[in-house]
């Protein structure tokens, strides 16, 4: 007797961000602060009340209320997810019959294409411009020529850190018959959200996450934003019970904390603030060797042709980044971490030099 892996799966590995002790960790995104105190002190007596015995609520009705006002939309969009990323993997596996195409872009967050290929969906790259920017025209161009069913990408982009305005993400939707899942994981940290014009599309749902500006990337939480329709397939296909319960009332404690959210993002975008100035001021001194680009996110990203050797360096001094040669992105971190981070960076770009 023998079992083999079929041919979609064999080839996989784990997915293993790097593992190790690091005295400072820049590469994954996450918010440098924790949850406030006050909400850790909440957290601590619903975790003593709980009812252990008992399944959550399976439309996490609570939450998606909570979600819901937050953002000034109406709760009847929302699906609460396990982390946006399992609702990318629902969203593919649900929407998208085996060999339909699936457009993306490149650069842009690796979860979309290796849930379509899982989907066994026909996933066509578009490269973003030189500039790492996109296109709206020729992504248009492209979800038509191929016919697309559905197309994901990230606004703002994880890892470029730029942004397609509302006005450009609108004209995308309005001009293909696939389904754009629109990912705003950073949207916290910029202005142009769609999250309450969901109602005038057939076509578009939003992704969130409370991963990145709310400092809960441990507790695994995402939501879905979309029309009636979309949201009743969502909810019919998910999971039943894809929120626990401790995750859905964290979450909900949160969320009903805006005023402290805001001042977490705030605090976010003034170390982002500082870490791009730097990184701006090094530039202008190292100009063969480095260039930042714009960001509209909680992190840098900059080209260098020295990516792999500064990311090995900066590692010996306790240091990650993350690195997709020739760019390193860099996430904002405390005032000491961004510190740390520059000085050994400077010091490495003038051995570099020489
Ligand atoms: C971090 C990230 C996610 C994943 O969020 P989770 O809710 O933690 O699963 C999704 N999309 C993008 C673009 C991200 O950068």
């Amino acid at each position: 007797m023998s079992y083999t892996l079929n041919r979609k799966i064999k080839e996989l590995e784990p997915y293993e961000p790097i593992q190790g002790c690091f005295s400072i960790r820049l590469d994954a995104n996450e918010s440098f602060l924790s949850v406030p105190k006050k909400l850790r002190e909440e957290f601590s007596n619903i975790a003593a009340q709980m009812e252990y015995n008992r399944y959550p609520d399976p439309m996490a009705q609570e939450l998606c209320t909570s979600f819901a006002q937050y953002y000034g939309i109406s709760s009847e969009n929302v699906t609460a997810g396990n982390g946006s990323d399992e609702l990318i993997s629902v969203i593919q596996t649900a929407f998208l019959l085996k060999g339909e195409p699936v457009l993306v872009t490149a650069p842009d967050f690796s979860m979309y294409s290796f849930y379509a290929s899982i989907s066994e969906a026909n996933c066509v790259v578009l490269p973003k411009e030189p500039d790492l920017s996109v296109s709206v025209e020729k992504l248009i161009q492209k979800a038509n020529d191929i016919q697309a069913r559905m197309i994901l990408f990230s606004n703002p982009c994880n890892p470029t850190s730029l942004g397609l305005t509302r006005e450009d993400v609108r004209k995308l939707i309005t001009s293909v018959s696939a389904l754009v899942v629109l990912d705003e994981a950073y949207m916290d940290f910029w202005d142009q959200s769609l999250l309450n014009e969901v109602n005038q599309y057939d076509n578009l749902i939003i992704l969130r996450t409370c991963s990145k500006a709310f400092g809960m990337a441990a507790v695994r939480l995402g939501f879905a934003v979309a029309n009636a329709t979309l949201t009743k397939a969502l909810r019919a296909v998910k999971s039943p019970y894809n929120v626990n319960m401790l995750t859905q009332k964290f979450g909900t404690a949160v969320l009903n904390q805006k005023q402290l959210c805001t001042e977490a993002v705030q605090t976010i975008l003034d170390s982002k603030a500082s870490l791009y100035q730097a990184l701006k001021s090094l530039e202008t001194q190292f100009q063969t060797e480095l260039q930042v680009y714009e960001s509209c996110t909680n992190f840098v990203f900059l080209k260098t042709l020295n990516a792999r050797q500064l990311f090995q360096s900066l590692l010996q001094t306790g240091i990650v980044v993350r690195c997709f040669d020739p760019y390193l992105r860099v996430t904002a971190g405390t005032e000491t971490e961004n510190k740390a981070f520059l000085e050994n960076f400077e010091r490495l770009l003038r051995e570099i030099k020489g």
